[in-house]
């Protein structure tokens, strides 16, 4: 579900007027719901709510603090792939001991902190790391807890970009050498407590059977470990897809509305009622890795339009938000459905590229798109911007990263501020 509608002619997110929010905090602006955030949370949850599990958000998608706040106060974990992203949960009120670290180059720093700290599992993606974990602990005096991501070598069919899964790809252990790496850990690395398996296939799925086909080649194995060295979970990891293209309710019937809306077989009742029984059986702990499902269609971006460009090829809207705020559409060719603030009189639509200030010619957030006419000074709203949104910004072309709103019932709460001009040199010296 996601939370944005128009209401009297006005596009709202919960019970808050967007053009309110973007007057009063400018643009571009990420606004988030957290009721979508919460709705998304308890749906995972109640859907897996026969298994024993835990659902470890992963902090990636969307790390700003009141958003993991949110994540734990309703009971979640974490998933994190970096200390930074560990102080972040902690700072939010999230526990250690309901995170997993993942990812395929920790730092001495980094493990350090986390076994210090005391962190639920280390998710390991090859031999070396573990020796060097286990070196790690052994100078700590500590026992490290591990899991082993097992590469299961299945095509996720997303975005080459966002595949992880594949004997290609540099994450996890090769399917076939796993029972091997399990066997040294257990022989050669005294520091290291063997805990679990975890996998993780891809981003943005939009079919469940790339997932049971990953889920049905893992099981045996997973049986294997359990029997011999005692495993205590399995996480299946994360990567179920969103609708980035939405019929939006305008109450008096106007263009967008007649786009039909896309055709998406994955629900989260389609994901659960094909996995739940498969993971059933195996009587272990089960996590999830959510990171898109829980947070991209909770947010938007908001951007006005700065000018109009007609040229002999093509019309421009050249907004004030660019690649440097969203990077999705160039990096991944990410498709972002971006509407008005402000409903249309009629249905009449133009062609154009939505392009921002940066100079880089892969600087758009739309290419070829059927817009109602649109002007200067008009506000768009970028819609399913939840996840890799922010996260992925940056300060390229010396622009300050926008702010962040959260939004919860008819209230709204600045929860990031814009950075200033200062903030963005902050750090930096001037020869003497
Ligand atoms: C990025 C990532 C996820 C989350 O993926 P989504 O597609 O956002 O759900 C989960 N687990 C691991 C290990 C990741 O790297």
């Amino acid at each position: 579900m996601h939370s944005f509608r128009y209401l009297e002619g006005r596009l709202h997110v919960e019970n808050v007027d967007l053009e309110s929010l973007a007057e009063k905090y400018g643009t571009p602006l990420y606004v988030y719901s957290q009721g979508t955030i919460e709705d998304h949370f308890k749906r995972l949850d109640a859907g897996v709510a026969k298994l024993d599990h835990l659902i470890c958000y992963a902090v990636k998608a969307n790390s700003n603090l009141a958003v993991l706040q949110t994540i734990a106060r309703m009971g979640g974990g974490f998933d994190i792939v970096s200390g930074g992203e560990l102080f972040r949960v902690l700072k939010a009120g999230g526990r250690a001991a309901n995170c997993t670290f993942a990812g395929v180059g920790k730092t001495r720093d980094e493990i350090e902190f986390a076994l210090k700290e005391g962190i639920y599992c280390f998710n390991a993606e090859s031999e070396a790391e573990l020796r060097y974990i286990n070196q790690v602990a052994g100078e700590l005096g500590r026992k490290a807890p591990v899991a082993l991501r097992v590469n299961p070598n299945v095509d996720a069919k997303t975005h080459a970009k966002i595949t992880t899964g594949k004997s290609e790809n540099k994450f996890g252990i090769d399917f076939d050498r796993v029972l091997e790496a399990y066997a040294a850990v257990a022989n050669e690395c005294p520091n290291l407590e063997i805990r679990g398996i975890q996998m993780h296939i891809g981003s943005q799925l939009t079919s469940v059977d790339p997932f049971v086909e990953a889920v049905k080649k893992v099981i045996p194995l997973v049986e294997q470990i359990k029997e011999r060295h005692g495993i205590k979970f399995f996480s299946v990891g994360g990567g179920i897809g969103i609708v980035y293209k939405h019929m939006l309710d305008s109450g008096d019937a106007t263009w967008w509305s007649q786009e039909s809306a896309e055709k998406h077989p994955l629900t989260i009742q389609a994901y659960t009622d094909a996995i739940v029984p498969l993971l059933e059986p195996l009587r272990l702990r089960i996590l999830m890795e959510p990171g898109r499902f829980m947070v991209g269609n909770a947010g938007t971006l908001l951007t006005r339009v700065l000018y109009e460009k007609k040229g002999n090829a093509k019309t421009f809207k050249i907004v004030d938000a660019g690649m440097n705020d969203l990077i999705r559409p160039t990096l991944y060719e990410g498709w972002h459905q971006i509407v008005p603030a402000q409903a249309p009189a009629d249905n009449s639509t133009e062609l154009a590229d939505v392009v921002g200030p940066i100079c880089e010619t892969g600087d758009f957030l739309a290419q070829n798109r059927d817009l109602p006419p649109v002007k200067a000074g008009d506000l768009l709203a970028v819609m399913s911007a939840g996840a890799y949104g922010f996260t992925m910004a940056s300060n390229y072309n010396t622009r300050p990263l926008p702010a962040e709103v959260m939004v919860h019932g008819s209230d709204a709460y600045l929860v990031r501020e814009r950075q200033t001009l200062d903030d963005v040199v902050k750090g930096e010296r001037l020869l003497p």
